[in-house]
């Protein structure tokens, strides 16, 4: 990436369910940082989720967004670009980095499988023996071959500064998931290389998807972004602010005639209390 590409940072939310104020402070942010820049801030809307994913989610969305004071740039959503990620997951079947698994949950639980940085870590059951091709089956990627080919990478962090990817404590996730041509990894990460982004802007618990989002772009010949994970608000008892535990939708405090640019500017101040 040049020194003075443009800074180009994203919003990715997924329309299975109302945004809240944990969003809010994401899409602020990436705003923010694209905007002090003199960049570009995108919209992309994740929505191959299958039957949780709703539509009419996504224009609500925009109006929250506008409703935040906030302006961006539109680029297609996921289901606009299932072609380009059964491509990229035929190329790495090719090379043999990814392998076929029928498990469900519960057989990864019977198995014993011990709790990684992401979920549980998938303890090699379909890589030993490969499943009944009549099943329905997901694509994982051989994380211990990846390494043979490409091994030791970096990634950067603008706060926590310089990583090394370590996948020991994710496993081998899955690719393409049993119904749809690609996981939220593999659709992530090409879209960002698509979208041109150069700062990848998501909440910290994200923060391990990136060893697997790095290693993609090294195996796939994509450009490396830089990252900016923020701190991610918690409610007085310190928990993380999430929807099921009660936080209210955007949308039901946009409709209540509550001032989005206000709330916006609190969550800033937030931010900056937050420390990142
Ligand atoms: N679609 C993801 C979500 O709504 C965000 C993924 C990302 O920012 O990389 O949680």
């Amino acid at each position: 990436m040049s020194e003075h590409a443009p800074l180009v940072t994203r919003f990715a939310p997924s329309p299975n369910g109302h945004l809240h104020l944990g969003h809010a402070l994401s899409a602020i942010v990436a705003h923010d940082l694209a905007r002090a820049a003199g960049g570009r801030f995108v919209l992309r809307i994740e929505d191959i989720d299958g039957p949780r994913s709703r539509a009419e989610l996504a224009d609500e969305f925009r109006c929250d967004l506008t409703w935040l004071g906030l302006e961006w740039v539109d680029v297609p959503a996921q289901s606009a670009r299932l072609e380009s990620y059964a491509v990229a997951a035929h190329q790495l079947r090719a090379r043999g980095l990814l392998y076929p698994c029928a498990c469900t949950r519960k057989d990864i639980e019977a198995a014993g499988a011990v709790s990684g940085a992401d979920g549980l870590i998938y303890p090699g059951i379909c890589k030993r023996t490969p499943p009944d091709p009549d099943r329905a089956m997901a694509w994982r990627l051989d994380t211990a071959r990846a390494i043979a080919q490409i091994g030791q990478l970096t990634w950067v962090d603008e706060h926590a500064g310089p990583q090394q990817v370590d996948l020991s404590r994710i496993g081998d996730v899955v690719l393409v998931r049993k119904n749809l041509p690609a996981s939220y990894h593999l659709a992530a990460t090409l879209d960002d290389a698509a979208d041109g982004i150069t700062l990848v802007t998501r909440g910290a618990d994200l923060f391990m998807a990136s060893h697997v989002h790095r290693t993609l772009q090294a195996l796939l010949d994509l450009p490396v972004p830089r990252w900016h994970h923020h701190r991610l608000l918690t409610d007085e008892n310190g928990e993380k602010l999430a929807k099921r535990r009660g936080s209210p939708a955007l949308a039901e405090r946009r409709e209540a005639g509550e001032d989005g640019r206000m709330l916006a500017a609190q969550l800033r101040l937030q931010h900056l209390q937050l420390g990142t």
